[in-house]
C-alpha cells in the first residue's frame, strides 16, 4: 500500500512525542527515509529504537535560528539534488488562560513556537523541496476553527496556520509544492499535560480559588481528550492524514476510528 519510494525523504518537526513522534514511526514503516526533529538526545535515542535503521533523529528547535539552520545542512547534505518529498511543521505547544489575565509573555511564548517557529522552519527548509512533487503540510487545530474560551493563545495560533497555509498554498502553486493544513480534534498526548501544568505557573497574584477554576476546566478537557484518544489515536487518524497528504496512501482499514 505504500507510495513512498526508498529516496522519499521527510522532515518533521517536534517529533519526540506524541502526533509527531506516531507520524515519524508511521512514515517511517510506509518506506520514507524520516529525519525527525528532536531537541535531546534522548527523545532521539527512543525513536530509533522503535523504527527501522533508515529514521535519523535531528536537533532542530524551532525557535532557534542556528539549530534549524544546522539541521537544512545535515537534511541537504543527505538528500542531494532529489530534495526533499516533504516538510511536516508539527512543533506546537498549548498556553492557555483568561485574555483579562494571562501575561504578554505567555502570548510571546506560543507564537514563537506555534507560528514564528513554522515560519522560520519552512523558510529555511523550503528551498529544499522537490520542485513539481514536494509538500508543506502544516499541524493546524479544530482550535483554529472554534471558539474556544480560555484557550485564545492556542487557537489564535492555530488560526494563524490557517492564513499561512492558504497564502503559502497560493505562493508555491507555481512550482508544483502542495501545501496543506491537518486540524485534529482532541487526541490523547502529553500536549494536554503540559497545557495543564501552565495553569500552576500562572501569575502568583491570581486568587486560589480562580486558579482552581481554570484546573477543573483542564481536567475536564483532559478527560474528554483522553476519551476521544481511547477512539482516535494518533498513530490510527492523524499519522493517516499526514501519510495522505504526502501522496502515500493508508490501508483503509485504518480510516476506522479505533483501529490505530
Ligand atoms: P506533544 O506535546 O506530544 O508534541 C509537541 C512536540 O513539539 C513535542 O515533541 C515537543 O518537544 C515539540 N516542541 C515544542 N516546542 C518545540 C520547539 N521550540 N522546537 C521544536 N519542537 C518543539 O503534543 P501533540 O499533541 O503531539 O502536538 C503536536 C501538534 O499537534 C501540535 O502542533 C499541536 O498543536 C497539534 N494538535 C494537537 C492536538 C491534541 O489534541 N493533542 C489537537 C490538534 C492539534
Amino acid at each position: 500500500f505504500s507510495a513512498a519510494s526508498p529516496s522519499d525523504s521527510v522532515v518533521i518537526t517536534g517529533a519526540s512525542t506524541g502526533i509527531g513522534a506516531a507520524c515519524a514511526l508511521a512514515l517511517d514503516k510506509l518506506g520514507y527515509r524520516v529525519f525527525a526533529g528532536i531537541r535531546n538526545p534522548a527523545d532521539g535515542e527512543r525513536l530509533q529504537q522503535q523504527a527501522g535503521p533508515r529514521l535519523m533523529p535531528i536537533r532542530l528547535d524551532v525557535t532557534d535560528p542556528a539549530s534549524i539552520s544546522a539541521a537544512s545542512h545535515t537534511v541537504a547534505a543527505m538528500v542531494g539534488e532529489r530534495g526533499l518529498a516533504g516538510l511536516v511543521n508539527n512543533a506546537g505547544i498549548g498556553v492557555a488562560g483568561p485574555i483579562e489575565l494571562l501575561p504578554l509573555t505567555d502570548w510571546r511564548r506560543q507564537f514563537e513556537v506555534n507560528v514564528f517557529g513554522l515560519i522560520a522552519v519552512t523558510q529555511t527548509f523550503l528551498p529544499l523541496i522537490r520542485t513539481g512533487r514536494g509538500r508543506v503540510i502544516n499541524m493546524g487545530s479544530i482550535a483554529g476553527r472554534a471558539s474556544m474560551p480560555f484557550m485564545a493563545p492556542y487557537a489564535a495560533s492555530k488560526h494563524a496556520l490557517e492564513a499561512i497555509t492558504d497564502a503559502l498554498r497560493l505562493e508555491v502553486q507555481p512550482w508544483g509544492i502542495r501545501v496543506a493544513l491537518i486540524t485534529p480534534g482532541a487526541i490523547a498526548t502529553p500536549i494536554w499535560g503540559k497545557t495543564r501544568k501552565d495553569v500552576d505557573t500562572w501569575d502568583a497574584t491570581w486568587s486560589q480559588d480562580l486558579k482552581n477554576m481554570y484546573k477543573e476546566g483542564f481536567t475536564r478537557i483532559k478527560e474528554a481528550a483522553t476519551a476521544a484518544g481511547e477512539q482516535a489515536q494518533p498513530a490510527g487518524i492523524v499519522t493517516a492524514a499526514v501519510a495522505h497528504a504526502l501522496g502515500s496512501r493508508w490501508p483503509k482499514t485504518r480510516y476506522l476510528i479505533g483501529s490505530d
